[in-house]
């Protein structure tokens, strides 16, 4: 069945590759919206139920880190996988965000091979 996807990144041309990107990977994507930081994304997530948030970390306003921890104390929010999508590759960093919700993680620069290995398992 098609996800609905909010793509979250302060740049806008990244944005729209990682949309390029999803479609090309063969998954199954329906309604999709972007945000350009944490705050718009959570604004977002209060209009429309997403089923995955691709979610940049570095972000001006509030970053990914916070995003994951506020969106995950949202009821609205409870089934929406999130799958981080970064250049940061600390596994510190990566385990953090996993401990506090986040359900993925992909690192830039990415494939639409890699969105499919990491989202295919999930799509369901
Ligand atoms: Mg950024």
């Amino acid at each position: 069945m098609a996800k609905s996807l909010l793509i979250v990144d302060d740049s806008s041309t990244m944005r729209k590759i990682i949309m390029r990107t999803i479609r090309m990977s063969g998954l199954d994507v329906g309604a999709t919206a972007e945000a350009g930081n944490g705050l718009e994304a959570i604004e977002k997530l209060k209009a429309e139920r997403f089923d995955f948030m691709l979610c940049d970390i570095n972000m001006p306003e509030m970053g990914g880190a916070e995003l994951v921890q506020k969106a995950r104390q949202m009821p609205e929010c409870g089934n929406t996988r999130i799958i981080m999508v970064s250049t940061e590759s600390s596994e510190q960093l990566i385990e953090g965000l996993l401990a506090n919700g986040a359900n993925g993680y992909i690192t830039k620069p990415f494939t639409p091979e890699k969105f499919h290995e990491k989202l295919s398992p999930l799509w369901n």
